[in-house]
């Protein structure tokens, strides 16, 4: 029998955690009931530097329970690098994880089916929303542009699905096989290339405290997530600059034409326009280009993504 180890970033979450270990714990009861998991298996719940009693909330049930486990990071550093802090202290102890915000706004009722699936031969099993209809219009609408724009920008990645997945132990190694700083774990899971699968589910609501990801937030995720797999952006800015010089050289053959038939140029504003246009393009190209030349800046000094303050493992009391 497999174990089974379920990661959960956690990040200001005191108000949702005490009912969410409860539900989850439930889970692992139920699948080792069913014998579809090994009597070890737990939850590992991951403290992104909360500034609240998160992690003492997170010490206790790893006390009272045997299913709970703990892993404190020195600091706050993400969603993205929460989860893969996670994965990568499991990956060696367990055989299958499933990752799950802490707001169980994921349905944990399709945990068994993905279990399921890896039995069938899945390394990676995605849960994909089948609907938001409890999500806002905005948090709707926002979220669907994104996966659509990120499609249009060249990212692989799977529609409607967040980071709510499973992954076999030799998935997770892989992944840590990934070394870049600008983490979008979205767009390098399919790039890992075991065999996946899906699951659907409808989305339920925040049960309670408020979303972590404010529109500032969601669209600097968004930025990162194209900047770091698609240099498409870059093209567009060539191909644009391209279309302005074949127009500009339209316009100079049709200025020679009017000075020898006798016309005389008419006005400044028109100039005045198009250096005010031409410079907020260049200014515009340039901060792309920039991006990406950043973005190589911060990959090249490998910092490390996280640190690890504690781990409440179980295994080793
Ligand atoms: N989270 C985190 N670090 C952060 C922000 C969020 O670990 O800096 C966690 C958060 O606790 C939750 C998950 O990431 O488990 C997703 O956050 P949230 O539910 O607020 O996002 P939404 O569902 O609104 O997109
Ligand atoms: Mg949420």
């Amino acid at each position: 029998m497999k174990r089974l180890m379920i990661v959960v970033p956690c990040y200001n979450e005191e108000e949702v955690f005490p009912s969410s270990a409860e539900q989850l714990i439930a889970v692992i009861k139920d699948l080792i009931k069913k014998e579809k998991i090994s009597g070890d298996s737990g939850i590992l719940f991951v403290n992104d530097g909360s500034r609240d009693r998160t992690w003492e909330l997170i010490s206790e049930a790893y006390k009272s329970s045997k299913y709970v486990y703990g892993l404190n990071l020195a600091g706050n550093v993400g969603h993205q690098n929460a989860l893969l802090a996670g994965l990568n202290t499991v990956k060696d102890i367990c055989d299958i994880s499933v990752s799950i915000d802490a707001d169980l706004q994921d349905d944990i009722g399709v945990i068994e089916e993905m279990v399921d699936k890896y039995y069938a031969g899945a390394d990676i099993v995605y849960g994909v929303r089948s609907e938001r209809g409890t999500d806002s219009f905005f948090k709707r609408t926002t979220a669907q542009t994104f996966y659509k724009f990120m499609a249009a920008m060249g990212v692989r990645s799977v529609y409607n699905h967040a980071d709510f997945r499973l992954m076999s132990a030799r998935a997770m190694k892989a992944l840590s096989r990934y070394k870049e700083r600008n983490l979008f774990l979205r767009g390098i899971v399919p790039e890992i290339g075991y065999k996946t699968d899906c699951v659907y589910y409808a989305r339920k609501p925040r049960m309670a405290g408020e979303s972590k990801y404010p529109l500032k937030k969601m669209l600097s995720f968004a930025w990162d997530g194209i900047t770091s797999f698609s240099i498409k952006p870059i093209t567009i800015v060539a191909v644009f600059g391209a279309i302005i010089i074949f127009c500009s050289v339209i316009a100079f053959i049709y200025t020679l034409i009017s000075h020898f038939l006798g016309h005389t140029v008419p006005g400044w504003s028109s100039l005045m326009i198009s250096i005010w246009f031409l410079g907020g393009v260049q200014l515009f190209s340039l901060g792309i280009v920039g991006q990406y030349v950043g973005k190589t800046y911060i990959e090249s000094k490998e910092r490390p993504r996280y640190n690890i303050e504690e781990f409440l493992d179980h295994g080793k009391d």
